[in-house]
């Protein structure tokens, strides 16, 4: 529980400084955008093939800067979440249409979901964001291809292994969660990188390639969503990434007043 505490204010920590960072940073390449735009449709340029190469290569650094500023922002920002009661199905399905027609097609998609499954109480963009990054780094482990499998299934309570990660005070052990999980058939992570894959600003990908942002974006997500979030890979075996969030009870009318569920994380 210590470890999972000082996981959360060092991940604050690091939000608070690269979010001003990047919020700064991002003004100034909006305004070089800018520039390098009225340079490009600038008569005495326009016609110089050279000058417009350069202005080019200079217009994608900057949306590259813009992209990685982007996810910084995501990474840092408190922002308010919305839950609601999100029907993972639908959002898997969804989700896996889009991947089947953007991801290679060497990688196969396949969905598996418990019928029935109920509802989970989670901000649905964030989520759907935080499973986007998810499979993202799966592609990343599968470069020839392979298998990407999708699972949501009711699971009761959590993990014990998983308890103290949960952002909860109060405890409420009678909180019953679903669990999303995202198998891929990929490189796996050998165990000193599986320990750090949370780490903000971690990445074994190559400079302008990985951020390191992703998962620790994840993990700050399903904490303020009071969930848990946790990894399962081997190297050489691929790697399960399985999202722990509180499903959405059934109205009980008998039951004591509960706390809300639509109540947003404060900032
Ligand atoms: P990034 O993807 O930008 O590197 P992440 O925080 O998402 O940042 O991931 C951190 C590191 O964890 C990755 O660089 C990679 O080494 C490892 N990793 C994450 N997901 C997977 C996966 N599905 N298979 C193998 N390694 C992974």
């Amino acid at each position: 529980t210590e470890e999972a505490l000082n996981h959360s204010q060092r991940l604050e920590s690091v939000g608070q400084l690269t979010g001003g960072i990047a919020h700064d940073f991002n003004n100034l390449l909006t305004v070089i955008q800018g520039n390098l735009q009225v340079l490009e449709e600038l008569p005495v340029l326009a016609q110089d093939g050279y000058a417009q190469q350069l202005l080019a290569a200079a217009a994608r650094a900057t949306r590259r800067g813009a992209e990685l500023t982007g996810k910084l922002l995501a990474f840092s920002r408190r922002q308010m979440l919305q839950p609601s009661a999100v029907d993972t199905r639908a959002l898997l399905h969804s989700l896996a249409d889009m991947l089947r027609r953007t991801l290679d097609q060497r990688i196969r998609i396949e969905i598996d979901t418990a019928p029935g499954c109920p509802p989970v109480v989670a901000d649905p963009g964030q989520l759907e964001s935080a499973l986007l990054n998810i499979a993202i780094n799966a592609r990343d482990a599968m470069p020839e291809g392979g298998t990407l499998r999708f699972r949501t299934e009711p699971c009761g309570a959590l993990p014990t292994a998983l308890r103290g990660q949960r952002n909860e005070p109060q405890g409420d052990a009678s909180t019953r969660f679903v669990a999303i999980s995202i198998a891929d058939s990929g490189t796996g992570m050998s165990e000193a990188v599986k320990e750090r894959a949370f780490e903000p600003f971690f990445t074994t990908k190559e400079a302008g390639r990985g951020t390191g942002l992703g998962l620790s974006t994840v993990y700050g997500f399903v904490n303020q969503s009071r969930g848990a979030v946790a990894i399962d890979s081997k190297a050489g075996q691929g790697t399960t990434v399985t999202l722990y969030l509180p499903q959405q009870e059934e109205a009980r009318p008998t039951a004591a007043p509960e706390e809300p569920t639509d109540e947003t994380v404060p900032a």
